[in-house]
C-alpha cells in the first residue's frame, strides 16, 4: 500500500476531549475516528487490526468446533419479554408521531446488547434430540450499549465490537467440559494477540446467578479491580471478593486495576427454560437443554492493546495484529537505480499479502517521515536513503538500534 494512497493522515497534535491514551493515539493515528461519545468508526488502518484480532479468535473457535454464524441487530421486544431483559438497554422504536396507530408497522425492538435469546430460539428449530448435542455457534457483531459513562476510548463504548458464542449440553457434566476447552482457547487468544490475562471469578450480572470468570489484563486504564495471588491462581473480582476463598495459600492478596477483555458464563436452564428448548433422552423423557455464553470485546482488545504498548512516540503493535508486516520509507529525492531497486522489492513483497505500507510521499521530511511511523506502530522499520548505499536500514519499532543490511537479508526477515 502506497502511504500517499491512504484515506487517513497523520495529525500533528492529540485530538481535543480525549483522555485515554488509546484514543488519543488511535485517533491521532488515523485508526479511528470519534463519531460521538463512546461511538468511534474504524478506518482503514484500525480494520486492519480488528481483522487480524477477529481471525485470531475464528480460527481458535472454529478449533473448538464451533460454527459462525451472523444474527441480527434489531431484536424484537417479544424475545427480550421471554427472559424479563425487555428494556435493560437500548430500544428502537419503528413508526412515527404520524402512523402512531399504525400498529402494523409499529415495532419495538431492542438494539441487540447481547443474543441469547435470539440465539437459543434458533436452536430451538435445530435441537430436539439428545443426539443433537452438544452444539455451539458464535458471531462477531456490533452490540449496542446503554452505557452511561462512555471513557477510555475504545474501552468502554456505546457501540462496539464483541465475539458472542452460545453452546448447548445434554447436561451440567458435559456443559463443564466444553467451558474448560473454551477458557483454554481464550488463553491462547489472548496469548496470541499479545496480551497477558488472569482469570478472574465474578457475579452473572443479568446473565447468570453462578460464577462467571473474566479474562483481565492487569493496567491502570481499568475500570475493574481484581484481588489475587501471585503465587497460586486465586483472583476475584472486587464485587465478589472474599479473602477467606484464598486459604490454602499464605503468600498476600493483591489488587490492581484491570480491563475485562473477555468472560465465560454458565448459564445454566434460564434461558432453554424462558425459550422452551428441551431434548429428548433416550429414555423417551425430555430434558431442558444446559447453555452457556462466552464473549469477548474485540474493539476493546484494540484499545488494551495501546494501553499495553506505546511510548511516548506512539503504539508498537504486537506482530501478530500490527496493520502491516514492515514500514518502508523512501527517503531518496530521486527515482534513481537505488530508489528502483528498493520498489521493486517493495512490490515484490507486498504483491500477496498486501501487508507492507511504502512512504512514497515526497512533501515529507526524513524526520517527519520517522516521527509519523513511530505512531502508527508498525513492527519493522526499512529505510532507503542516500546515507543507507547500496543497502537498506532495519529497526524494529520496539528496539532503538538500527542496522545496514542487504536486500537479500530484508526478503528473509520479512519471510518469517
Ligand atoms: P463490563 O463489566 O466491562 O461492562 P460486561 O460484563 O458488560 O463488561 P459482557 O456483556 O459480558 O461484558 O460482554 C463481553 C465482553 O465485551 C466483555 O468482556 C468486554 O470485553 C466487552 N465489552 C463489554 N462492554 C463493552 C463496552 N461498553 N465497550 C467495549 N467492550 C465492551
Ligand atoms: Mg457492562
Amino acid at each position: 500500500m502506497l502511504q500517499s494512497k491512504l484515506l487517513t493522515k497523520i495529525s500533528k497534535t492529540f485530538p481535543e476531549g480525549e483522555e485515554s491514551k488509546n484514543a488519543k493515539w488511535l485517533i491521532r493515528g488515523g485508526f479511528i475516528a470519534k463519531s460521538s461519545s463512546g461511538v468511534y468508526s474504524i478506518l482503514p488502518l484500525g480494520l486492519r487490526v480488528l481483522r487480524n484480532i477477529t481471525e485470531i479468535v475464528r480460527e481458535e473457535m472454529n478449533a473448538l468446533g464451533s460454527e459462525e454464524l451472523a444474527m441480527p441487530a434489531l431484536v424484537e421486544k417479544k424475545y427480550w419479554e421471554k427472559t424479563g431483559r425487555w428494556g435493560v438497554d437500548v430500544i428502537y422504536k419503528t413508526g412515527n408521531e404520524e402512523n402512531k396507530k399504525d400498529e402494523a408497522h409499529d415495532f419495538e425492538f431492542g438494539l441487540g446488547w447481547t443474543h441469547e435469546e435470539v440465539m437459543t430460539a434458533i436452536a430451538n428449530n435445530f435441537i430436539q434430540s439428545y443426539r443433537d448435542l452438544p452444539k455451539s455457534a458464535y458471531q462477531f457483531q456490533t452490540k449496542f450499549r446503554k452505557e452511561v459513562r462512555a471513557q477510555g476510548g475504545l474501552l468502554r463504548g456505546r457501540e462496539f465490537l464483541m465475539k458472542d458464542l452460545y453452546s448447548f449440553h445434554l447436561d451440567e457434566k458435559d456443559l463443564e467440559s466444553f467451558y474448560l476447552k473454551i477458557w483454554k482457547a481464550y488463553n491462547n487468544v489472548y496469548k496470541r494477540v499479545g496480551l497477558k490475562t488472569i482469570v478472574a471469578e465474578a457475579g452473572g450480572g443479568d446473565f447468570t446467578k453462578q460464577y462467571t470468570h473474566e479474562f483481565q489484563v492487569l493496567n491502570t486504564a481499568g475500570e475493574d479491580l481484581v484481588y489475587y495471588c501471585s503465587k497460586c491462581k486465586f483472583a476475584q473480582n472486587k464485587e465478589v471478593f472474599k479473602p477467606e476463598n484464598h486459604k490454602d495459600c499464605k503468600e498476600e492478596i493483591l489488587n490492581a486495576k484491570a480491563i475485562e477483555v473477555g468472560n465465560i458464563f454458565r448459564l445454566g436452564t434460564r434461558y432453554s427454560e424462558a425459550f422452551n428448548l428441551k431434548v429428548k433422552l433416550e429414555s423417551g423423557e425430555e430434558s431442558r437443554v444446559v447453555m452457556g455464553s462466552y464473549g469477548i470485546g474485540i474493539t476493546r482488545i484494540i484499545g488494551t492493546l495501546v494501553e499495553e504498548y506505546s511510548d511516548e512516540r506512539g503504539i508498537i503493535w504486537p506482530k501478530s495484529v500490527a496493520p502491516f508486516k514492515a514500514h518502508f520509507i523512501n527517503l531518496r529525492k530521486n527515482k534513481d537505480k537505488e530508489f528502483k531497486k528498493f520498489f521493486a522489492l517493495y512490490e515484490k513483497l507486498n504483491k500477496n499479502s498486501n501487508e507492507i505500507l511504502f512512504d512514497d510521499r515526497a512533501d515529507k521530511s526524513a524526520g517527519e517521515k520517522f516521527a509519523e511511523s513511530d505512531i502508527l506502530g508498525i513492527p519493522l522499520r526499512i529505510v532507503c536513503g542516500e546515507k543507507t548505499g547500496i543497502k537498506l536500514e532495519i529497526k524494529e519499532r520496539s528496539s532503538s538500534k538500527f542496522k545496514l543490511v542487504s536486500y537479500k537479508e530484508i526478503e528473509k526477515y520479512l519471510a518469517v
